[in-house]
């Protein structure tokens, strides 16, 4: 397996930091990017607290990001590696059959999927055709950008339709960021 940031190769001990080393105990494979630690997961529910967690996070081939979560080192290993053979192979039951994956969109416009079956998520799934994007100005199928209308509606654009970001001047910038009164301009 390889650090995250360095790349740097440390066969297949992960370090916890806090917990200090750990060895593997699944054959993940050697390109197989890992960051582990101790962390905080920030709740987006108003009023719901958030949690401190080991975390185990994966980059391996044949498969999108998978994180792990467990109240040990083996646990999360255990997770990610458990979502690694969902994403490589589907259900048991699926993979008994050959069947693969069944992706469904979920609501996503950009293109990414999950499986029916085993809830695995992957990018560029879905073509704007399949989805029933067009862009705008050309009627090319898009997932490249899209804005919703004050009906509800979205309209969608291709790349060579999508208006280009405006370039803002430094001070520009900052206004947008602060406001007009932010103290720079006294
Ligand atoms: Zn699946
Ligand atoms: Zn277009």
């Amino acid at each position: 397996m390889k650090a995250i940031i360095t790349g740097e190769d440390i066969g297949t001990t992960i370090d916890f930091r806090s917990i200090g080393p750990y060895l593997a105990r699944h054959l993940w494979p050697e390109e197989t990017v890992v960051s582990a630690g101790h962390g905080v997961v920030l709740s987006h529910t108003p009023g719901k607290p958030g949690y401190a967690t080991l975390f185990m996070e994966v980059y391996p081939p044949g498969a999108a990001f998978i994180r792990g979560e467990g109240e040990t080192p083996e646990a999360c290993e255990d997770s990610c590696w458990k979502q690694y053979q969902f994403a490589l192979n589907c259900t048991p039951e699926r993979a008994a059959e050959n069947a693969g994956h069944e992706w469904e969109p979920r609501g996503y416009k950009n293109g990414a999927g999950f499986c029916k079956h085993c809830g695995t998520f992957s990018s560029r799934i879905f073509t704007g055709e399949q989805l029933g994007q067009f862009c705008r100005d050309c009627g090319v199928g898009t997932t490249h950008d899209w804005v919703e209308q004050d009906d509800g509606h979205y309209v969608f654009l291709c790349p060579e339709h999508t208006p280009p970001i405006p370039e803002l001047s430094p001070d520009e910038l900052f206004k947008m960021l602060f406001g007009e009164n932010g103290k720079a301009h006294e």
